[in-house]
């Protein structure tokens, strides 16, 4: 009986062990294989349970004009901040906060209670203000004065970006949000140059994770961005933006834009309506923010006739040749060419060259010439003067000019083509047009970023650009040139005409198309007026296009003025010589003149 049980006892005894020795055995194992095999990841663990990383935001490059006036700038800030995790006393701390910065303890107060961890009790003010925070909140006690660290506040180095220059070039500059990042414009095109690398910092945090001050190690340094040196001139874009302000506020259009290009392709303004202040972009319907002079597609009309006429020309169309007798009117197959006439042609402008075509903006005559051509030809100049591709000059949010496929226009839309219908171009891409031929028939890419440079001087150019093609002959571009220069000293774009300058330019009042794609709609037009000044040595291209004027409809009465205007200035301003003898009679029948052209 005993031994039985004993032998049972032993049993049992012998189960036990074996179960714990194999259970220690396992143990051990595990420890084993934690301390050998996982130990890394053990320690990466604990580290991350210790330690905080925090970035150092990196200084943001600034934004110049070309000849280095600050458009675009981080100024240092400081941003005072609460955790509400190490706040004992949320009302004691925000009374402490008030009494050492000043401000409503109950505006602090909700501040804190709104946030479940950090919340920002004032955002990039003056770095000075931070200064007090940092020493503390001051206590006196029995006659003597100490400072006590604020319970869970603390002070942020930040940076803001300002805009000097206020509404100036807002459309090119764009603006960056809360955190710095670009959002539109130069700020969002060359956000990777502008930023820089953020630094990082390393601190130690204590039972509470709270961060232990004395542990702050920087193990990256921050790396400033690069500056961008854009190709606008400043006073040029002041000029622009005046001019558009005045059309603006006299006919009260939907919407205009401005553009002034240089010989070699820089944009040196390019000005919109309705405009913005950057430094308070957010605070605008984001309407307002629209880059229209690139983002926007419209029907250029009339200002067209210049590629029809290049491309007739190129093509060894004789410019004494006549191309068609207009009565006013012309049935064609699938719809009628109507001519827009004024005295003295009420009765059509009879028989029309090329020059006379652009003179007194024919649009039969035109029709006839992009008939003549065919629409494989046709479209190809369009190809070439750059309208069926994007300019990438540098703006972003660029819209690309809209033309059907040639073997699908019916005959009715190369005639319509040819005057400039049908067919959708954003106002730089014709501002290109007018520079090609300015430049003797050689396409030149716009651009808007000059260079960049680094922190440590070194400079770069920015973009790839493509090089320069001849689109037409440059005897083509010369006897357009001299047709342009005629149709404003006596045809329709006698608005624009400078004393002691030859100015070549065309006048542009094209109807809007239907949303729903059939037709126009009644009573709404675009009017423009693009050209180049001095006509025999261009050194500026401008373009103005102003969408729905209220008053007038007409280029000549609308936008040439504005051509005009900047014209004037900024050959003045780049001391560019006289080259035509002074005329007389040059604004005397001015006002007759508005109600007559086109
Ligand atoms: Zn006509």
């Amino acid at each position: 009986m005993g031994s039985g049980k004993r032998g049972f006892i032993n049993k049992r005894t012998i189960g036990l062990s074996v179960g714990f020795a194999l259970l220690f055995a396992a143990i051990a194992g595990k420890l084993v294989f934690i301390q050998l095999c996982r130990a890394d990841q053990f320690a990466k663990w604990a580290e991350f349970i210790r330690l905080r990383r925090m970035p150092i935001p990196a200084s943001r490059g600034s934004i110049y004009d070309r000849t280095g006036r600050p458009l675009a700038l981080s100024i240092e800030t400081a941003s005072i901040y609460a955790n509400r995790r190490e706040i004992k006393d949320l009302a004691l701390t925000a009374r402490q906060v008030a009494s050492t910065i000043g401000g409503d303890p109950k505006t602090y107060r909700q501040k804190i209670e709104q946030s479940k961890t950090i919340a920002w009790l004032v955002k990039n003010v003056d770095p000075r203000l931070g200064d007090p925070i940092n020493r503390g909140y001051r206590v006196v006690e029995h006659g003597k004065v100490r400072f006590v660290r604020i319970d869970g506040v603390g002070v942020q180095r930040d940076t803001k970006r300002v805009y000097p220059a206020g509404a100036a070039a807002a459309h090119i500059l764009g603006f960056t949000n809360f955190y710095g990042t670009g959002l539109e414009g130069a700020e969002f095109v060359m956000q990777d140059v502008l930023r820089g690398r953020d630094g990082v910092l390393l601190a130690e945090l204590d039972a509470r994770r709270r961060i232990i001050a004395e542990t702050k190690k920087i193990i990256r340094e921050p790396r400033s961005g690069r500056d961008v040196y854009l190709t606008i001139d400043l006073t040029i874009q002041h000029i622009a933006e005046q001019a558009l302000a005045r059309v603006a506020h006299t006919y009260h259009p939907q919407s205009a834009c401005a553009i002034v290009l240089g010989a070699n392709g820089d944009v040196l303004a390019l000005a919109n309506y309705p405009t913005f202040d950057p430094n308070n972009a957010l605070e605008v319907p984001a309407s307002k923010w629209r880059n229209r002079a690139v983002a926007d597609l419209y029907e250029p009309g009339s200002t067209l006739k210049a590629v029809t006429v290049a491309a007739g020309l190129n093509e060894g169309i004789s410019p004494n040749a006549i191309m068609a007798r207009c009565t006013g009117h012309e049935r064609l197959k699938g719809g009628g060419l109507p001519c827009s006439l004024h005295h003295p042609f009420e009765a059509g402008h009879g028989c029309v060259n090329m020059p006379k075509i652009i003179r007194h903006s024919c649009n039969i005559g035109a029709a006839h010439i992009a008939m003549r051509l065919g629409p494989e030809k046709l479209r190809g100049y369009e190809k070439a003067f750059g309208l069926l591709d994007r300019t990438e000059a540098g703006f972003g949010c660029e819209a690309v000019g809209r033309l059907a496929p040639a073997d699908r226009w019916p005959l009715i839309q190369l005639a319509d083509i040819g005057f400039g219908q049908g067919i959708a171009v954003t106002p730089l891409q014709m501002a290109c047009v007018y520079a090609t031929v300015a430049n003797g028939g050689v396409y030149v890419q716009p651009k808007v970023v000059r260079e960049i440079r680094g922190s440590d001087g070194g400079v770069c150019r920015p973009l790839r650009l493509t090089p320069p093609r001849r689109v037409v002959s440059k005897q083509a571009a010369s006897l357009l040139t001299r047709m342009l220069v005629r149709c404003v000293e006596e045809g329709t774009g006698k608005n624009a005409r400078i004393k002691g300058r030859t100015i070549a330019g065309k006048t542009g009042s094209a109807q809007i198309p239907n949303p729903n794609g059939r037709g126009y709609l009644s009573g709404a037009f675009v009017a423009s007026f693009m050209g180049f000044a001095p006509a025999n040595k261009p050194r500026l291209v401008i373009a103005v296009v102003v969408n729905r004027p209220q008053g007038s409809h007409y280029g000549a009465t609308v936008a040439a003025p504005v051509f005009r205007e900047i014209a004037e200035k900024a050959l003045w301003y780049y001391k560019v010589p006289s080259d035509a003898p002074a005329k007389p009679d040059i604004r005397r029948n001015q006002d007759a003149d508005r109600k007559r052209l086109v």
